[in-house]
C-alpha cells in the first residue's frame, strides 16, 4: 500500500532533494543565502539550476516559469521551454544560473496603479529560495518576487518578504534584552483556512452571474438552507469525499500540509486547513490550494466557488489568517511560558500586538476590505466591520491585575518580573472560544477572522508583520534605554495596556450592543471598501510602511489607486451581468410564462364563458406587476452604471456603492419574486435550491 510518506513533497525541490544532489559545499551556501535572507551569488546559482533542471526534467517538466503575485491577487506564470539549438538540428536542454535567479517577464499589463509607466523600463522577477521550487505540470515553478527596475515593489510577495524581514529586526532587539542571544531569525507564521463552495459544474455553467461575478445575483430562497445546521461537521457526501481525496493527494504532492477537511455551515460549503508555515511559504501554498481546489473540481465535473458570497441567505465563505511569530530555536512568542522570564516575555510580545491592533486598526480594516468582502463583514456570520480583540477572561483578568498593581499568585523572587510566576495555561479547546472575534487570541496564536475566502493572505500578513514590528520597535527602543529592565518593563506592559484596552472585547462580536459600545469607545467602524480604503493612507500608515521601507508613499498611492478600481469594476461587471441576465433571460421568461397563461384563459373561455380562470387571471395580474417594475428596475439600474462608468476612482467607487448596488438589490428583488411565482419549467437557470443540493 502506498503511503502519504511514500508522496508526500514528491514535486517539490525541497531541503531534502538539495541535500543530497547538490555539492556539499554549494548546498552550504545556499542554505546559509536562505537562512541570513542574503542574495544569491551567481556562481552557486549555476550550480542549483543545473541540478534543479535535471530534476524537474527526471519530474516531466519541459517548461519553467518565475511564478508570481501580481496586484491582481492571483498567481501569474509566463512559461519558457528548456530547450536550446545545439548544432546539427538538435536540441539541448538549458537553464542557467540567471534564468534562475532573474526573470523578465514582459508583464507591462498588470495593474500597477500608474508606477510603471510603459516606456519605462521593465520589471523583474526575483528567486525567493526559502519558497521552494516544484514541478506541477509539464512545468518547473519558480516562487518569485516582482519589483521594478527602479525598486518598487510591483506585487504582494516583495512587500511581505520586506515585512517579514522588518519583523525579525524587531523582535530580534527585544529578545536579546531577555537574553536570548542564540536567536539567528524570527519567522511570522501562517495557517490559513480555506472555505469554498462545490456546485455541479454544468448547473455553475448555465448561471452567468456565477461565471462572471463568481456569485449569484439573482435567486429566490431555496425552501431549506442552513436551518437545521445539518451540514456542518455532517459525513461527506462521495463526491465531494472522492474530490476532497484528490484535492489532499495533489497538495500533498506539492509539499502542502493540508490537514483538515469538513463540512461547514452553509450546504455545500466545505473547509480545509493545512498546518502551519512560515509567511510567504504559507502565502504560495494558499495560492496553489486555491488554484488547486479549482482544477480539480472541474475533473470531478464540479465547479468551486471561492467567492466570499456566492448565495444570499446563507453564510459566505472567509478565510481565517492564524497568526504567530517564532524563532529559529524552536520558540513561540505567542506561547504563554514556563517561567517569569518567559512570561513577561510574552506578555510583552502580546502587548505589542495589542497596540498594533488597536493603532492601526483602520489599516487591517483595509487588508481585508473588498467588494466580495463587503457582503460578509457586519452581517451577522463573520466579524463585524469594527476590530477588536479577544484575550478571553483569564488572560484579561491578568492583564487588569498587573494595570491595578496587584500581583497574582504567591510573591517569589521571580515574581521581580511583572509580578506574575506562571501563567494559567490557556484554553486551547475550541468550546472556549469567541467565534465572533475578528482577531481572537487562541492560546498560542491569534487567529484574524476578517478575510475574504478569495483573498491572497499576503496582504493582511504585511499589515500584520508591519505593525506589530512598528510597536516592537517602540518598545525596543524604550527598554534599551532603561536602567533597571524589569521595572520598565513592568511600566511598560501596564501602560500599554492602559492605552489600549478599548480593543479588547470578549463578549459578542455579533449583537447590535457592541457597535454601540465600539463607538463609545471611539473604534473605528468602517463599512465597507470605499469607505476602509479612504483611510489606507492616513499619515501614521503612510509613516509605519515607509519607516522598514515596505512601501513608499507613491507605492501606497498606487495601491490604494488599484484596490478602489478593482471594487469599481467588480460592481461594473456584476451590474452588467444582472441587466443582461434581466433582459436576456428573466424577463422573457416571465413573459413567456405570462403569455401561456393569458392564452390558456382566452383558450378556455373561448370553450365557456363560465370558465372563471380565477388562478390564472390572477397570476397574470400579479406576475405582470412584477413583470413592469423588473423592467423599470433594471432601466435605473443601467442609467446608474452608465453615469458611474464616467467617475473615476473614489467618486466613481461610492457612485457604485451609493447608487448601483441598490439599483442591483432593487433588481434582484422582483426578479426574485418572480421566481418564486413562474411555472419552473419556463426558469431559465438553475435555482439556489437545485445548485445547494445537488451536489
Ligand atoms: P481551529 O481554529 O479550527 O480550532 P486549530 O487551532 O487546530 O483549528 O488550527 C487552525 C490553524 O492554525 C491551522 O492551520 C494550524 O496549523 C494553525 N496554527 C497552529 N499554530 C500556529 C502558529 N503558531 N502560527 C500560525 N498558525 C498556527
Ligand atoms: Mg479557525
Amino acid at each position: 500500500m502506498e503511503t502519504i510518506a511514500d508522496y508526500f513533497g514528491e514535486y517539490v525541490f525541497n531541503d531534502a532533494v538539495m541535500q543530497k544532489r547538490l555539492p556539499k559545499e554549494t548546498y552550504r551556501q545556499l542554505k546559509e543565502t536562505i537562512s541570513k535572507g542574503k542574495d544569491l551569488d551567481l556562481s552557486i546559482a549555476n550550480v542549483v539550476a543545473s541540478v534543479m533542471r535535471d530534476w524537474a526534467l527526471e519530474k516531466g517538466a519541459t517548461h519553467f516559469t518565475h511564478w508570481f503575485q501580481p496586484m491582481t491577487g492571483i498567481t501569474a506564470e509566463k512559461h519558457d521551454a528548456f530547450i536550446a539549438p545545439a548544432g546539427g538540428g538538435r536540441v539541448i536542454m538549458e537553464f542557467s544560473g540567471k534564468e534562475l535567479v532573474q526573470g523578465e517577464p514582459d508583464a507591462s499589463s498588470f495593474p500597477s496603479g500608474g508606477l510603471r509607466a510603459t516606456f519605462e523600463a521593465r520589471g523583474y522577477t526575483a528567486w525567493d529560495p526559502t519558497s521552494y521550487a516544484f514541478v506541477k505540470g509539464t512545468t518547473l515553478y519558480i516562487p518569485t518576487a516582482f519589483c521594478s527596475y527602479s525598486g518598487e515593489a510591483l506585487d504582494k510577495k516583495t512587500p511581505l518578504l520586506r515585512s517579514m524581514e522588518a519583523l525579525n529586526e524587531q523582535a530580534k532587539r527585544i529578545l536579546r534584552l531577555f537574553g536570548h542571544d542564540e536567536v539567528g531569525r524570527v519567522m511570522t507564521t501562517v495557517g490559513s483556512e480555506q472555505e469554498y463552495f462545490l456546485v455541479d459544474k454544468e448547473q455553475f455553467l448555465k448561471r452567468p452571474d456565477l461565471v462572471y461575478a463568481g456569485r449569484t445575483l439573482f435567486g429566490a430562497r431555496s425552501p431549506k438552507g442552513q436551518e437545521l445546521s445539518d451540514h456542518y461537521f455532517g459525513s461527506l457526501r462521495p463526491r465531494v469525499m472522492s474530490y476532497m481525496e484528490d484535492l489532499d493527494k495533489e497538495l500533498w504532492k506539492l509539499g502542502v500540509y493540508a490537514k483538515t477537511r469538513h463540512n461547514e455551515v452553509a450546504p455545500s460549503q466545505h473547509e480545509l486547513a493545512p498546518v502551519f508555515t512560515q509567511s510567504n511559504v504559507a502565502t504560495d501554498q494558499n495560492q496553489l490550494t486555491m488554484e488547486l481546489m479549482r482544477k480539480i473540481a472541474d475533473k470531478h465535473g464540479l465547479a468551486c466557488l471561492l467567492h466570499e458570497k456566492p448565495f444570499d441567505g446563507v453564510n459566505g465563505s472567509g478565510k481565517h489568517n492564524n497568526w504567530s511569530m517564532s524563532t529559529d530555536t524552536g520558540m513561540n512568542l505567542l506561547n504563554p511560558g514556563d517561567n517569569a522570564s518567559e512570561n513577561a516575555q510574552f506578555l510583552l510580545f502580546l502587548s505589542a500586538v495589542i497596540a498594533a491592533v488597536d493603532d492601526y486598526q483602520e489599516l487591517l480594516r483595509v487588508s481585508v476590505a473588498s467588494a466580495g468582502n463587503d457582503h460578509r463583514l457586519g452581517a451577522n456570520e463573520a466579524p463585524p466591520a469594527i476590530i477588536s480583540m479577544y484575550l478571553g477572561d483569564e488572560l484579561s483578568n491578568l492583564l487588569e491585575s498587573i494595570a491595578a498593581d496587584k500581583p497574582t499568585g504567591k510573591k517569589s523572587r521571580e515574581q521581580m518580573l511583572l509580578g506574575v510566576h506562571v501563567l494559567p495555561k490557556f484554553p486551547k479547546d475550541a468550546t472556549d472560544r469567541n467565534r465572533t472575534s475578528p482577531f481572537a487570541f487562541t492560546g498560542n496564536k491569534f487567529e484574524f477572522r476578517m478575510l475574504g475566502s478569495s483573498f491572497s493572505v499576503a496582504g493582511p500578513n504585511i499589515v500584520l508583520n508591519t505593525i506589530v514590528a512598528d510597536e516592537l520597535s517602540r518598545f525596543a527602543d524604550r527598554l534599551e534605554k532603561a536602567k533597571d529592565f524589569s521595572s520598565e518593563l513592568n511600566k511598560l506592559v501596564k501602560e500599554n495596556y492602559l492605552a489600549h484596552k478599548r480593543i479588547i472585547f470578549n463578549g459578542n462580536n455579533y449583537s447590535p450592543e457592541w457597535v454601540e459600545e465600539a463607538a463609545r469607545r471611539g473604534l473605528s467602524n468602517l463599512k465597507d471598501t470605499p469607505a476602509a480604503l479612504a483611510r489606507f493612507l492616513d499619515p501614521k500608515n503612510v509613516e509605519a510602511f515607509k519607516k522598514f521601507h515596505i512601501f513608499t508613499e507613491t507605492e501606497l498611492k498606487s495601491r490604494q489607486e488599484i484596490l478602489i478600481d478593482n471594487y469599481s469594476k467588480t460592481i461594473h461587471i456584476e451590474a452588467l451581468t444582472s441587466i443582461d441576465m434581466v433582459r436576456q433571460q428573466i424577463l422573457p421568461a416571465i413573459s413567456r410564462y405570462v403569455g401561456d397563461l393569458a392564452g390558456r384563459v382566452v383558450a378556455r373561455r373561448s370553450v365557456s364563458q363560465s370558465f372563471a380562470c380565477k388562478a390564472d387571471t390572477a397570476l397574470v395580474e400579479q406576475l405582470g406587476g412584477i413583470e413592469d417594475k423588473l423592467y423599470d428596475a433594471v432601466g435605473t439600474l443601467s442609467d446608474e452604471t452608465a453615469k458611474a462608468e464616467k467617475r473615476e476612482r473614489f467618486e466613481a467607487a461610492t457612485y457604485y456603492r451609493d447608487k448601483v448596488i441598490p439599483a442591483m438589490q432593487e433588481t434582484r428583488k422582483y426578479a426574485d419574486q418572480a421566481e418564486l411565482l413562474v411555472g419552473s419549467s419556463y426558469w431559465p437557470m438553475p435555482t439556489y435550491g437545485q445548485l445547494l443540493y445537488t451536489v
